[in-house]
């Protein structure tokens, strides 16, 4: 059996390793934007596919299609879900759960959330990755962007942290009340490695805006494990 696996997270990673594990010949599949990028074991591609058409040509050799890409690479999933049903390539999605326990204020994207932040002198922070910053350029709000890689073009309106998870309850308690955080924003990525502001925000009393998923394509299975898909696999085999 031959799988594509949609990478470029934790648990993608975890994926690769019980696949090789039990000898299911496996591929998995990077953007390759990130720098130092922690690659899976086993074979592993770089790049996009060139879209729906590109990754169904690469569908033409593989029994089955996981897509364990990041709950917000909604363009991946979307091309995934369109070329494995062009092809009649088995897909399924690996999600993450959600930290939708979270108290806070719910939105939709990114500009949502510049939108309903109380402006000057509000001091935000914001761990929604690099792509949604740029609604936040014209707010007058003091923002404090923590990334993993730098944006293109280097925002002089905020303050730049490059820094990779996991993070600490205490490294999070201790940079809120550094940089006296008022407000903190942030993607529902959920899992652990990110968690930790939550809990400080929670602790300090700073109040949360969550920026929700974008939905998946309707139809799509989709489970929240790894252990799941290990499962869903070894059905094929
Ligand atoms: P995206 O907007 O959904 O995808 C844009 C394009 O990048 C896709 O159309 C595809 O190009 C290429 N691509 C994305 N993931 C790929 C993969 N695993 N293998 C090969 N090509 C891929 O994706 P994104 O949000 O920029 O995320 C890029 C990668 O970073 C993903 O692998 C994701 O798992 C990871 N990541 C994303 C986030 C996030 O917040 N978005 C956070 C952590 C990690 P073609 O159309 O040319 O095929």
């Amino acid at each position: 059996m031959k799988v594509l696996l949609l990478g470029g997270t934790g648990e993608a990673r975890r994926l690769a390793d019980l696949l090789v594990a039990q000898d299911i010949d496996v591929v998995s599949s990077l953007a390759g934007r990130t720098t130092n990028a922690r690659l899976p074991v086993g074979e592993v591609r770089q790049g996009g596919f060139g879209g729906v058409e590109g990754l169904m040509d690469r569908l033409q050799d593989v029994d089955a299609l996981v897509d364990a890409t990041h709950p917000f690479a909604a363009t991946m999933t979307e091309h995934a879900a369109e070329a494995a049903q062009r092809t009649g390539t088995p897909l399924l999605v690996l999600r993450r759960p959600g930290w939708s326990a979270t108290s806070g204020q719910w939105v939709d994207s990114a500009d949502v959330a510049a939108q309903l932040l109380p402006q000057a002198g509000t001091r935000a922070f914001l761990t929604i990755g690099r792509q949604g910053l740029d609604a936040f350029a014209h707010t007058g709000l003091w923002t404090l962007a923590r990334c993993v890689d730098p944006p293109e073009m280097l925002p002089t309106w905020c303050t730049l942290l490059l820094a990779r998870g996991p993070f600490t309850l205490e490294g999070e308690l201790a940079l809120l009340r550094e940089y006296r955080i008022d407000v903190l924003v942030t993607k529902d990525s959920g899992g652990a490695m990110t968690s930790a502001k939550l809990e400080a925000a929670r602790q300090l009393g700073v109040p949360v805006v969550v920026i929700r998923r974008p939905p998946l394509p309707p139809g799509v299975q989709a489970v929240e494990s790894v252990d799941q898909v290990v499962e869903w696999l070894q059905a094929r085999r």
